[in-house]
């Protein structure tokens, strides 16, 4: 393949040097290993294998491509305990979510795209219209765009690495992951699995690293960058790919609010107030961050979200329900967002600060009301456990403070009334919305995920986020002398004829059309 040359990369990479990092698990402190960055030499060495790597997994055809998924999923299903160890050692994730959010979502993905993608990235005839259709045929063929670079954050360290990888590598392109720095064992899981399942050589890799490796694998010029992490990295991905032209897709934050009308079913609606905001100890990018309550409802809804809180059980050991914070970082931010909140006069009815009797990294699972919007807790992405309430006069009212964010990502809105939740749905500022139910959207592989306004471009999962990672390429072919010269007079009243017979009559245009 020839490429065009490089232009001068935006990040500076002058400190090349491999370098040392320890990782503590957030559960309980200890430190559970060490990792060294990848070098730029050796990212470099990475593409070059990737891309030997690529052409030839290109000419596999799809259902062998499907194949390899299955034996990925009998790997995983193997090693689900070792897994999941990983994962819980970095994380500090109670076992059912690393069972649920990692092993089980992997394995449906898995499952789910390699039945579907010898259907949807096979040559497809495209039905032709009007007078071409006598003219020409015409057929598109998914073309794998090469490289992919998949750089993911560490609230779903495995799951967010493998679910870009399985579309990716289906749709013929090879992978380099280049997993958080918070959580790099889990995303070096991916390596491993893909190979124990006889994966080809360098089909796969994982850089380890933090931002600079980042930085430095776009600047080997992958053919796509698949990314999901924070607003601020996202456009400084954008940037630097933008220098090269290389496509991408930016998965960001959110701050996803839940609207609970005066008809809701306040005990289910109470319950997913709970999961919502608590899961994964609300580092879940569709996390719910703020309700909006209709007043005829909020006493109710209030009295039952505190009731199922205090049910919660936060520990380092066990069936716990409420995990840790992942990273001292986002402890921080949570904190700084709750103090914030209480000193403009917000009230915390449950939590509100670190679990005193826990050596670890965990914030209490917590209830604050009186919240509006001059506080950080409603306006920016706090990620944790907190369920900010905020009453409102009406559903109107609910709507226009929903949609007063910079964020777009999911949202969710509790009714009994299907048609006034379609309509509530519709006009959320975000990307995909749910109704009676927690924003589970990025877990429906059905469905095509992707952020607006800040939290995303381009989308991921379902038939358009496989799709994405195909060039569509359409291959028109002549079914009549391609010459129309030479243009005389004639050519031109046949033209004009032409388009009197096709479009000027009111009725058969609709049938051409
Ligand atoms: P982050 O942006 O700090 O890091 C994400 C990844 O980008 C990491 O691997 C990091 O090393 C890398 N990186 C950092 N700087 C880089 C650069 N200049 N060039 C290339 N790579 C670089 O995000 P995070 O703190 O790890 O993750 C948390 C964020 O991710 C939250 O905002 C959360 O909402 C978001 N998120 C979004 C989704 C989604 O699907 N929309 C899913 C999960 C998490």
């Amino acid at each position: 393949i020839r490429r065009p040359p490089r232009s001068t990369p935006l990040y500076s990479s002058a400190a090349s040097d491999v370098y040392k990092r320890q990782l503590q698990s957030p559960a309980d402190l200890r430190v559970v290993g060490n990792y060294d960055c990848a070098s730029h030499e050796e990212i470099k060495s990475a593409m070059s294998k990737s891309r030997i790597a690529q052409t030839k997994w290109a000419e596999v055809p799809l259902i062998y491509r499907a194949e390899l998924m299955h034996r990925v999923i009998d790997v995983i299903i193997e090693n689900q305990d070792h897994i999941m160890n990983v994962v819980m050692e970095e994380t500090g994730k109670p076992i059912q979510e690393a069972m649920s959010m990692e092993i089980f979502s992997a394995i449906d993905s898995l499952a789910f795209y390699a039945k579907r993608a010898p259907k949807w990235l096979r040559d497809e005839k495209r039905s032709m219209h009007g007078p071409m259709s006598f003219l020409k045929k015409t057929k598109v063929t998914y073309k794998p765009r090469g490289v992919v670079a998949v750089i993911t954050p560490w609230n779903g360290p495995f799951i967010l690495s493998i679910n870009p990888t399985i579309q990716a590598l289906l749709a013929g392109n090879s992978v380099i992951i280049k997993p958080s720095e918070v959580t790099p064992r889990s995303g070096k899981l991916v390596e491993d699995i893909f190979l124990m399942a006889d994966a080809p050589q360098d089909l796969v890799q994982v850089i380890i690293g933090d931002g600079l490796a980042g930085a430095q694998l776009i600047d080997e010029v992958p053919d796509k960058v698949s990314f999901t992490g924070s607003i601020a990295t996202g456009k400084k991905i954008a940037k630097q790919c933008s220098e090269n032209l290389i496509p991408f897709s930016l998965e960001l934050g959110g701050k996803d609010a839940m609207i609970v009308c005066s008809d809701a079913d306040i005990d289910d609606a109470a319950k997913g107030a709970v999961i919502g905001s608590c899961m994964n100890a609300g580092q879940y990018c569709c996390g719910t961050e703020r309700i909006y309550v209709v007043e005829d409802v909020y006493d109710e809804f209030v009295e039952k979200v505190v009731y199922e809180t205090k049910q919660l059980n936060q520990s380092s050991e066990g069936f716990s329900d409420i995990g840790a914070t992942f990273w001292d970082k986002q402890l921080d931010i949570i904190e700084d967002h709750v103090e914030d909140a209480v000193q403009k006069g917000a009230h915390i009815l449950v939590g509100g600060k670190r679990n005193p009797s826990l050596k670890g990294l965990y914030f209490e699972p917590t209830v604050i009301i009186n919240v509006n919007h001059q506080m950080k807790v409603m306006t920016d992405e706090t990620f944790g456990p907190v369920i900010s309430i905020m009453r409102v006069k009406s559903e109107n009212e609910a709507l226009r403070l929903a949609n007063d964010s910079y964020y777009g990502l999911n949202g969710n809105v509790w009714t009994q009334n299907m048609n006034k939740g379609m309509n509530l749905a519709k006009a959320m500022e975000t990307g995909a919305c749910s109704i009676n139910d927690m924003a589970m959207s990025y877990g429906v592989n059905e469905a095509p995920f992707g952020g607006i306004k800040q939290s995303g471009l381009g989308s991921v999962n379902g038939k358009e986020g496989l799709r994405s990672y195909a060039h569509a390429m359409p291959i028109i072919i002549g079914k009549k002398s391609a010459s129309s010269y030479p243009y005389t007079e004639k050519s031109f009243k046949d033209m004009k004829g032409a388009l009197k017979f096709f479009w000027g009559n009111k009725f058969l245009r609709r049938i051409w059309g």
